[in-house]
C-alpha cells in the first residue's frame, strides 16, 4: 500500500471578491508515495506546490478527489482524527516559522507542550533531538543568533518531536545559501535514511531534486505534467 495516494484531486480557491475568478490551484492530481520514499515536487511559483502540501496534511479541504494516508482517507476526517493523522505529519517551513522569544529548546518542546508529554519526558526528548541535528550547544540561544541554515536544523527538530511517518517540506531551503542548502540537504536525507521517514519536498529548484528526491513529479499550472524517478525524467548530459 503506497504511504500517501493522491486520487484525482482538485482544489478551486472560491474569488477573494464578488465577480472574481475561481482559481483553481491543484486540478486533477493524482500522485503515490511510497513509504520510505523522498518524493519531489517541482514547478515555477504559483504552480500549485503549496496547495497540494496544505491538502496532503488537512491543512485545506479538497474540492474534489480523495487522499489516503496508510490506507485510511483523510479528506473525509476530522475533529480528533484528523488531529491523530496530523500528528504523523512534520512540516517544515522557508522561513523556519520558529518563535523569536521562545529559546530553541523551548522552539523544539512546543508541539510536545501541546500533547502533554511531562516535563522531563519533554527534556530527554528535546536533548535527543537537538543532539540528531547537531545542535545541542545551542539549547538555549534565541533564534535570532542562529545561522539560516541552523535554524532550518532547529524546524527539523521541531517537526520530528512527535515521531511523524512523514515530513513535509515546503521550499525548505529557498531562503538559505548553497552552502547551507548542503547542510539541511544532507540531514533530511539522514532523516529518511536513519529514521525512516517519508519525505515531501517542494521547490522550485533543480538542483534540491537532483540532489535529494529519488522520483519526482512535475507541476504546471496545477497539474501533474510528468512524474517518475528522477533519474528518468530529468535529463542527463
Ligand atoms: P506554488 O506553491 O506552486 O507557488 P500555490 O499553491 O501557492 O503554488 O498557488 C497556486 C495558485 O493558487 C496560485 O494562482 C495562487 O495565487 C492561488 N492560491 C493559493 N492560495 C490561495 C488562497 N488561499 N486563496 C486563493 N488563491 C490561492
Ligand atoms: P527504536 O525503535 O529502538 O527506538 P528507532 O531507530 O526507531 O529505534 O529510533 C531511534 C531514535 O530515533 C529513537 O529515539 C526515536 O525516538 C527516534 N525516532 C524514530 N523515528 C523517528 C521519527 N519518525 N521522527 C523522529 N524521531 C524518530
Amino acid at each position: 500500500m503506497p504511504h500517501i495516494s493522491i486520487t484525482d484531486v482538485t482544489k478551486a480557491y472560491a474569488p477573494r471578491r464578488r465577480g472574481g475568478a475561481t482559481v483553481v490551484a491543484v486540478d486533477g492530481v493524482s500522485l503515490e508515495v511510497e513509504r520510505g520514499d523522498v518524493f519531489g515536487v517541482i514547478g515555477y511559483s504559483g504552480a500549485g506546490k503549496s496547495t497540494l502540501v496544505r491538502l496532503i496534511n488537512g491543512l485545506e479541504p479538497v474540492t474534489q478527489g480523495s487522499i489516503q494516508i496508510d490506507g485510511v482517507d483523510v479528506t473525509s476526517l476530522s475533529g480528533a482524527r484528523l488531529r491523530e493523522v496530523r500528528q504523523g505529519i512534520g512540516m517544515i517551513f522557508q522561513r523556519f516559522n520558529l518563535l523569536r522569544s521562545r529559546t530553541i529548546r523551548a522552539n523544539v518542546a512546543y508541539p510536545l507542550e501541546v500533547v502533554g508529554m511531562p516535563r522531563d519526558q519533554r527534556r530527554a526528548r528535546v536533548d535527543e533531538l537537538l543532539r540528531f541535528v547537531g545542535l545541542e550547544d545551542k539549547a538555549d540561544a534565541y533564534p535570532e543568533q542562529l545561522s539560516g541554515g541552523q535554524q532550518q536544523r532547529v524546524g527539523i527538530a521541531r517537526a520530528l518531536a512527535a515521531e511523524p511517518a512523514i515530513l513535509l517540506a515546503d521550499e525548505a531551503t529557498s531562503a538559505l545559501d548553497p552552502e547551507t542548502t548542503d547542510e539541511v540537504l544532507d540531514l533530511l536525507a539522514r532523516v529518511n535514511r536513519e529514521l525512516g521517514v517519508t519525505i515531501v519536498v517542494i521547490t522550485h529548484e533543480m538542483d534540491v531534486i537532483a540532489r535529494i528526491a529519488t522520483k519526482v513529479a512535475v507541476m504546471e499550472q496545477g497539474r501533474v505534467v510528468e512524474s517518475g524517478a528522477t533519474y528518468d525524467v530529468f535529463t542527463r548530459p
